[in-house]
């Protein structure tokens, strides 16, 4: 089906779904954005986070109407006070409080999820409170979404933005493909406020953000999530998050107790700000145990869905937050999406041969950064690992012996005799 009667069902109001939504209405190309959360739990949810946004910011300027783009950094930005512009994010020895080095990435900006979905659910058609149960096929040829709620809608194709655990992946590639991988990484991540001098003291070694190791096998990252008013320091919503490998896991923990008494002891054991931020955590928090899990995108196209339906954002591609990539796939996602699904609806593509363009430059992308992520999440937790890195030892100087801590000795290959 293409013109007129094209219509691209969105499952999820995520930034992925949304701003697909958006991209498509610069189109012409009509979609509707199903999502599961009632309006009220859609904007109280408690479960908030910051991210980086890099390299995928200028597919969100790409896809979003013109009179959008002043309002961007404003809208979705952390603290939309903060004027600078950052090249890299600063990376410290968690123990010691001295800085390892600046990881450089193009402007890197930390904005808020909330404010992100809140700014890219302007102008388009959000269907709330509509959970999806079933994804079949109807007799001409269109696709039916079912919801919980007992309603449906058909449309042309339907675009999986559902998060991680995705209930369109199983449709798609069946149960058992469908499964995340658990890495064994556990993380609490919590967003609050501090008394006066400990926010101030938070912003020091960065305004903005700021990564921790320690050699205990510990991560904490620190970043401003929320600046209503600059000068009322005591306002100022931080996201902290503490991760480490393997034990103690959720079941160790039995209560919301028993995980703010392990990161106050762990805390004790950093150096500052990180010591004074853990003294001050408050009681009144909660939060859980986060686990980190993995999915790569695989072949579907033997699925009877295939041309049909696909897989965008964390549906499609979930990896470890680590390294910071996600969010800026899941936007390139969005964008490359537009365009396939733009010349389907114009009639230069059939809609299958767009999905499969789609899929074909979205696998091998994420398929690479996928294990690039898993070994920055696993090295961040491996001090030593981190430490012995070559240019942690050596930086850019000439090889030195006497600094290379692995301790082995080089080995000279010999030609092999002739006989
Ligand atoms: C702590 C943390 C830090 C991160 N930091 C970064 C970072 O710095 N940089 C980066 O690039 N990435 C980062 N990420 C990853 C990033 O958050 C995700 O990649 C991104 O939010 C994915 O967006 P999405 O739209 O695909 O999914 P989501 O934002 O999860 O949205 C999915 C939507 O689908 C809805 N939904 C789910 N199931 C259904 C259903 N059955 N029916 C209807 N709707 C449904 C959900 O309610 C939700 O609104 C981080 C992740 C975490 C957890």
């Amino acid at each position: 089906m293409t013109g007129a009667g094209f219509e691209v069902l969105v499952i999820g109001a995520g930034s992925t779904g949304l701003l697909l939504a958006q991209g498509l209405k610069q189109q012409g190309v009509k979609a509707v954005v199903y999502e599961r959360e009632d309006p009220t739990t859609y904007q109280d949810r408690p479960r908030e986070w910051g991210m980086t946004l890099h390299w995928g910011a200028s597919y969100i300027s790409k896809c979003i109407p013109p009179e959008m783009r002043p309002k961007l950094n404003e809208g979705i930005c952390c603290d939309p006070f903060y004027g600078s512009k950052d090249l890299s994010l600063p990376h410290y020895n968690a123990q010691t409080g001295e800085k390892l080095f600046d990881m450089p990435g193009e402007e890197p900006r930390r904005i808020s999820r909330r404010k992100l979905r809140n700014f890219l659910s302007q102008g388009v058609d959000v269907q709330y409170g509509k959970k999806l149960h079933e994804v079949a096929l109807d007799d001409n040829g269109k696709v039916k979404a079912t919801f919980e709620d007992g309603t449906h809608a058909t449309g042309s194709v339907l675009i999986g933005c559902d998060s991680a655990n995705s209930a369109v992946r199983p449709f798609l590639v069946g149960e058992e493909a469908a499964q995340l991988e658990d890495l064994d990484i556990q993380m609490f991540n919590v967003s609050s406020s501090f008394p006066r001098d400990v926010a101030l003291l938070q912003r020091t070694g960065h305004p903005i953000f700021k990564n921790a190791y320690h050699p205990l096998g510990y991560m904490w990252w620190q970043s401003v999530m929320d600046v209503k008013d600059p000068d009322e320091p005591q306002t100022w919503l931080f996201q902290n998050i503490l991760s480490w490998v393997g034990a103690p896991r959720a079941e160790d923990f039995p209560d919301q107790a028993s995980r703010l008494e392990f990161w106050k002891e762990k805390a004790k054991s950093f150096a500052d700000p990180w010591k004074t931020v853990g003294e001050n955590l408050g009681d009144d928090l909660k939060f859980g145990v986060d686990r980190t899990t993995v999915w790569r995108p695989i072949d579907w196209s033997n699925s009877k869905f295939a041309g049909k339906v696909t897989l965008a954002g964390d549906a499609a591609h979930a990896m470890p937050a680590h390294r910071g990539q996600g969010l800026n796939n899941a936007l390139e996602d969005a964008a490359k999406l537009v365009d396939e699904l733009a010349a389907a609806s114009r009639g230069d593509k059939t809609p299958a041969e767009a999905l499969q363009a789609y899929e074909e430059e979205m696998r091998p992308r994420v398929l690479a950064e996928i294990p690039i992520s898993i070994a920055q999440a696993q090295m961040v937790h491996s001090y030593d690992t981190l430490m012995n890195a070559p240019f942690f030892v050596h930086g850019m100087h000439k090889y030195r012996s006497d600094l290379a801590k692995q301790g082995k000795e080089v080995e000279i290959a010999t030609q092999p005799k002739e006989d």
